[in-house]
């Protein structure tokens, strides 16, 4: 399992996260900040949440082997 880290100070609210890897990111209603949905994700999960890491404009996630 990689652990999912997500800087709630950086997040812009982009959504990019959760239009990439829905399973794993959610976004706060009212504020639009990344919600996780799972703290780790299993090998099979690992592509979209590197995916979503990539594409996050804020440079808010981070995967932690
Ligand atoms: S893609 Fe990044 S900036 Fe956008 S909601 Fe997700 S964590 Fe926040």
């Amino acid at each position: 399992m990689t652990r999912i880290v997500a800087d709630a100070t950086r997040c812009v609210g982009a959504g990019q996260c959760v239009l990439t890897d829905p399973a794993t990111f959610d976004q706060d209603g009212a504020s639009g900040v990344v919600v996780l949905l799972r703290a780790a994700v299993s090998d099979e999960g690992l592509a979209l949440a590197r995916a979503a890491e990539y594409l996050c404009p804020g440079r808010a996630l981070s995967l932690v082997e």
